[in-house]
Parts: C-alpha cells; structure tokens; sequence
C-alpha cells in the first residue's frame, strides 16, 4: 500500500515561499552574470525582486493564517501543532487530524475541506 504523504498545510506554504525566495536570489544572481546585456540583466532582477516580493506576500498571508488555525496538540507525537479547515495533518509527524467528530476514523481524505463536501454534509443533517 502506497504510504500516504500529506504534509500540514501550513508548512506547505512555507516551503512555497522559501522556495520563491530561494528563486528570486537565483534570478538575481542570473542578473548579474549576464551584466554585459543591459535588457536580460534587467530582466533577471526585475523577476528576482518580484519573486522575493511575492514570498514576502506569502509570508503574510502564512502569518493570517496561523491567527486562523486551531491551535492543539496532536495525539500522536504529543508536540503542540495548528490546524486549518476541517482536516489537516500534523506539523511534526504528519499524522492527519480532524475537527469533525464524523470524520475520525475515516480515511484521510483532502476533499473534507472543500466547500461541496460541507454543504452536502448540511444537507444531509436537514433530511
Ligand atoms: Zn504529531
């Protein structure tokens, strides 16, 4: 059986914005390699710096999110973790955790998140 790997959504993100930082120094880095044509060294920067702009958003938008998360303490390793939307995987063991009492038990599934799962849910409570 193939291992399941879900990592928190939370770090996933921050290895997006790492990422973008890591490839706008690049970029610049490329810029200045290729100072000897103005247009491709100006360029190069021009991307760099917008992608070390773009991670700054991200970052932001990482530090609004963790206002959001649930903060608790996962029940397999122990260590305090976030959580955001209904299911979500622990930081440190990637354990998957969930909020809702329906869904414990049941295989992990990233579709518990999404808007239609919710509203079907509603409408089976309604009948
Ligand atoms: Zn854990």
């Amino acid at each position: 059986m193939a291992q399941l790997v879900y990592s928190s959504k939370i770090n996933k993100i921050r290895t997006f914005a790492l990422l973008l930082i890591f490839g706008g120094i690049l970029l610049m880095y490329g810029g200045l390699l290729s100072r000897g044509t103005d247009w491709l060294m100006f360029t190069f920067f021009a991307l760099g710096v917008l992608m070390v702009l773009l991670s700054c958003v991200v970052y932001l938008f990482i530090g609004t999110l963790s206002l959001k998360a649930v903060p608790i303490v996962c029940p397999s390793c122990e260590k305090p973790t976030k959580m955001l939307g209904r299911v979500d995987a622990c930081m440190h063991c990637k354990q998957p955790l969930t909020l809702d009492k329906d869904l414990e038990g049941k295989e992990f599934d990233e579709k518990y998140n999404t808007r239609r799962y919710t509203r079907e849910k509603k409408k089976k409570e309604k009948q």
